[in-house]
């Protein structure tokens, strides 16, 4: 038994046998295969081989008579290597003498050979290792598809299993989803991060930043997660086994307690009603809504329909998605538009490293949109076509100057204006709110508010952006404090905007979801809060049990705090009130 420590997700308990995937730059499955299948594993290995060297022939004989001499020179050493031992015997030999699985076989062997070539002196052969990745990558092409142990490459239902990665992309969490896994852990990662907030929001319990997670289980453990504390047992004893077991149980029984606030209001002892909304992310979350007797979508992440695919989804299909949710809900729908970029591509986020320097700070939400009307313009349409068919609010992501914001409303003018002239219908007053997450626009959001129909406060994007800490850098995740003085001043800043334009103004970020923070929130004057809807009656009974006069009494002592920890104890005590 082992018991190990990361960053606790989800706020859940999870069981199940590790599938340990390992990524480099692909998930790379590592187990021992069975004695009576080691040559079968040698035989997939050798068929891998054959069919890399087949295609590799294929392009070759495909290429026109005039191209560039080098283009063939760089397919003959390709195939050249694979006829080279250190490719095609030495892998075998640690199916043989290990009985590692294939592709954990090719991994060792081609990081003994890369080692080799980086220790060569002379630099052009020295470079040669990228072509070494380059058919080892081949390789793994085809063993993947003879593999139906990879979990993120087949069809295989995981119920019963637990996920170990280096990392792993929102997208790859959708999957394992929908192949009904346990849970998961990840090396890297934080718990802001979108990989952690859609585990969150669809309950898979998740501990990420466990450093090294790969290198301390092995395929077949059977694993015991705490998402809330972030505790691992690796095969845990009987007695551990058990507690984890009835904490489950509990767990649910608590559910079910909580499910008697289902039609209760959120109305503060005092006889404040207190706007409660639910984060969506994939249209298929709006089942939840009525399991916590809720109505209404305070931000609905529209780039996760365009994800796991090779092409976005044109205007139609966005059209019907939009139309099914606001259809299916009766208060009002916040449609985000598009915030890929980041940590949410389009492709999955697993993009070469080349890529963007600084991600987070670069071509993301809304300057991603002005910069690629191709993919803004059709979103704008389907959401302009599916607010016919119901309260919709259209919420712009990323905000940070003025001029975006004004960009951004011609446009919708714009296609409004088409949309009228093709005398398609939608609803010409559709409020325009936009997402307050960049310290800039928190600073000035009086001025964004004299424009906006309302604003909401993205607290995981503004913590991030303020306290100069990447979120999905498990390395920094440490200093993601939403305790913070000047995070907190910031919030005030906000709310105060609002309330000086007469709009309203919400929160959506994980904060706004987190009960330790409610008290706080209502403090500071916020009175709609939007949110995983997991979360949403434990925030409601917080609610029912506050005194929203008394909290107000506390908004100076609360901006008046130096430090975090001076906050972390005020927070202690407005909570035990
Ligand atoms: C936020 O930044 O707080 C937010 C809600 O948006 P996202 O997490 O999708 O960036
Ligand atoms: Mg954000």
């Amino acid at each position: 038994m082992l018991v190990l420590n990361g960053t606790g997700i989800g706020h859940h308990i999870g069981i199940g046998k590790a599938i340990v995937l390992n990524h480099g730059r692909r998930d790379i499955p590592k187990y021992h295969v069975e004695p009576n299948q080691v040559e079968t594993e040698v035989e997939r290995f050798r068929s891998a081989l054959d069919r890399t060297r087949d295609e590799l022939q294929r392009i070759q004989k495909g290429i026109p008579e005039n191209s560039p001499k080098e283009t063939n020179a760089f397919l003959e050493v390709h195939i050249l290597m694979l006829q080279d031992p250190a490719i095609t015997e030495q892998p075998v030999r640690a199916i043989q003498k290990y009985r590692y699985n294939a592709e954990w076989a090719l991994k060792t062997e081609t990081e003994k050979l890369v080692k080799l070539f980086e220790n060569i002196e002379d630099p052009y052969l020295r470079s040669k290792k990228n072509d070494v990745h380059q058919v080892v990558e081949r390789i793994f092409d085809e063993l993947v598809v003879t593999n139906d142990s990879s979990p993120l490459s087949s069809d295989k239902n995981l119920d019963e299993h637990m996920v170990i990665a280096l990392d792993l992309t929102p997208s790859e969490v959708v999957a394992l989803h929908n192949r009904g896994v346990n849970g998961f852990i990840t090396s890297l990662g934080g718990p802001i991060s979108h990989t952690a907030i859609l585990a969150r929001s669809i309950g898979i319990p998740a501990v990420v930043g466990l450093h090294n997670a790969v290198n301390y289980i092995q395929h077949g453990d059977l694993i015991a997660i705490d998402g809330h504390t972030g505790t691992i047992i690796v095969n845990p004893d009987e007695p551990l086994l058990n507690e984890f077991q009835q904490r489950q149980i509990y767990q649910s029984n608590r559910e079910k307690q909580l499910k008697s606030l289902r039609k209760q209001p959120a109305i503060t002892i005092d006889g404040q009603n207190i706007n409660l909304f639910a984060n969506i992310e994939l249209p298929d979350d709006i089942n939840t809504l009525e399991s916590v007797g809720i109505q209404a979508v305070g931000l609905y992440r529209t780039e996760f329909l365009f994800m796991n695919r090779t092409q976005a989804p044109n205007e139609s299909e966005q059209y019907f998605a939009y139309r099914d949710v606001i259809a299916n809900v009766e208060g009002p729908v916040t449609i985000r538009t598009l915030d890929l970029g980041a940590d949410k591509q389009v492709d999955g986020g697993r993009i070469d490293g080349a890529s963007t320097i600084n991600p987070a700070l670069g071509l993301r939400a809304i300057r991603l949109c002005l910069n690629e009307p191709a993919l803004f313009r059709p979103q704008l349409r389907a959401i302009l076509r599916a607010s016919a068919h119901g309260q919709t609010r259209i919420m712009i992501p990323m905000l940070s100057s003025l001029s975006e914001l004004e960009q951004a409303i011609e446009i919708v003018n714009e296609v409004k204006h088409e949309l009228g002239k093709e005398e398609i219908a939608f609803n010409d007053n559709i409020p325009i709110g936009g997402m307050i997450e960049v310290p800039a626009a928190a600073i000035s959001a009086d001025l964004f508010a004299e424009k906006l129909d309302f604003l909401s406060i993205g607290t995981n994007d503004l913590i991030q952006y303020t306290l100069a800490i990447d979120r999905i850098d498990d390395e920094v995740n440490y200093l993601y404090d939403p305790l913070h003085p000047s995070v907190l001043r910031l919030i005030k800043n906000v709310i105060e905007a609002g309330k000086t334009a007469g709009i309203p103004v919400s929160m959506c970020g994980e904060m706004a979801g987190d009960p330790e923070y409610t008290r706080l929130l209502l403090g500071l004057g916020l009175l709609e809060f939007s949110m995983e809807p997991k979360r949403l009656l434990e925030v409601k009974e917080i609610v029912r049990n506050s005194n929203l006069e008394k909290l107000f009494g506390k908004t100076q002592e609360i901006l008046s705090c130096n430090t975090s920890s001076q906050l972390r104890s005020l927070v202690d005590r407005i909570n035990q009130d």
